[in-house]
């Protein structure tokens, strides 16, 4: 667990909380009174988190989740109290990263209650999908249904850090997340070289700036190959359009993470590379591209 100096959360109680900024003191126009109960009750869960990072991909598969589960397992040997929250409806692996297989998830009076992994308390919506073809036969208003709820339900306690996991894209049910999660501290964008990654990184940050949601930063994720048996470097898709495109769309670059078969392995294995091979160049490298979100700054 973190230092409980460093959490800078609020109480989570509103009817004695002094904070005149919060959105969720008055209804908003034309929203039901039902609604706003319903946001009073988010934001009474997450008021008490320090920094809520969202993890965003333009498509699936570039390493997004791969990112969410070290960041999160980074943070949490650096001493923070962290969350990680996998919203990720078609493609949940946090359970198989954190090798959190038949778990079984436990309700309180208050809610869900997340599952420990180490001091990181997790929750994904794969806990609760009866099998990979669940949330595919979901029609739209159901997904986003299930999304509300999921976020709203997750008793996640005082934490430093919330990780949270987003289904790629742009199209409703990332967007529904960002929405509901109104107050995040900013979002971390994981591309690939190619260039087909990379017009979706764009859409991306622009996504984000529409949201007025803070881009933390782009990573360039399977960025190069080392070979495990010569060391040599190999690049397998051109590399440094991920640095080219931050630095031409006026968002920071957090770096470069090389396509790394030991990293395939501990996602399949279940234990996340920070913590397993520490030392490894790839686990350097995932460190730099994570230091700037432990001295992330608190929203204004
Ligand atoms: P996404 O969340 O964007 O769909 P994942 O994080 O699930 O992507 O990654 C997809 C697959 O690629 C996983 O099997 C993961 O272990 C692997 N992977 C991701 N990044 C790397 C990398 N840099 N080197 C090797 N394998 C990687």
């Amino acid at each position: 667990m973190g230092d409980a100096s460093e959490v800078e959360h609020r109480t989570g109680n509103c009817e004695t909380c002094g904070d005149g900024t919060c959105s969720a003191k008055a209804a908003r126009d034309g929203e039901s009174p039902e609604e706003h109960e319903k946001r009073i009750a988010l934001r009474r869960r997450l008021c008490r988190i320090g920094r809520k990072v969202l993890v965003l991909s333009g498509k699936g598969g570039v390493g997004k989740s791969t990112v969410a589960v070290n960041l999160a397992a980074w943070l949490s040997m650096k001493g923070k109290s962290v969350g990680l929250l996998d919203v990720d409806i078609h493609g949940p692996s946090v359970p198989r990263m954190l090798g959190l297989r038949d778990v079984e998830i436990l309700g309180c009076a208050d809610g869900m209650l997340p599952v420990e992994y180490e001091d990181i308390a997790v929750m994904s919506i794969g806990f609760l999908l009866q099998n990979d073809k669940d949330a595919v036969i979901w029609r739209g208003p159901r997904k986003m249904a299930v999304i509300r709820q999921f976020l709203a339900e997750v008793v996640w306690g005082d934490r430093d850090f919330l990780i949270v996991d987003v289904p790629p894209g742009t199209g409703d049910e990332p967007l529904s997340v960002c929405q509901l999660i109104e107050d995040a501290d900013g979002a971390v964008v994981v591309t690939t070289p190619q260039e087909v990654a990379l017009g979706a990184v764009r859409r991306s940050i622009t996504f984000c700036r529409e949201l007025a949601l803070p881009v933390i930063g782009v990573v360039e994720n399977m960025s190069g190959f080392v070979c495990p048996k010569c060391g040599e470097r190999t690049e397998l898709f051109k590399s440094g359009g991920g640095e080219r495109l931050a630095r031409e769309m006026h968002v920071p670059f957090l770096g470069r993470i090389p396509l790394d078969p030991a990293l395939t392995l501990a996602g399949d294995d279940g234990h996340p590379l920070v913590e397993r091979l520490a030392e490894s160049a790839t686990a350097r490298a995932l460190q730099s591209v994570f230091k700037p979100i432990l001295d992330l700054p608190r929203r204004p």
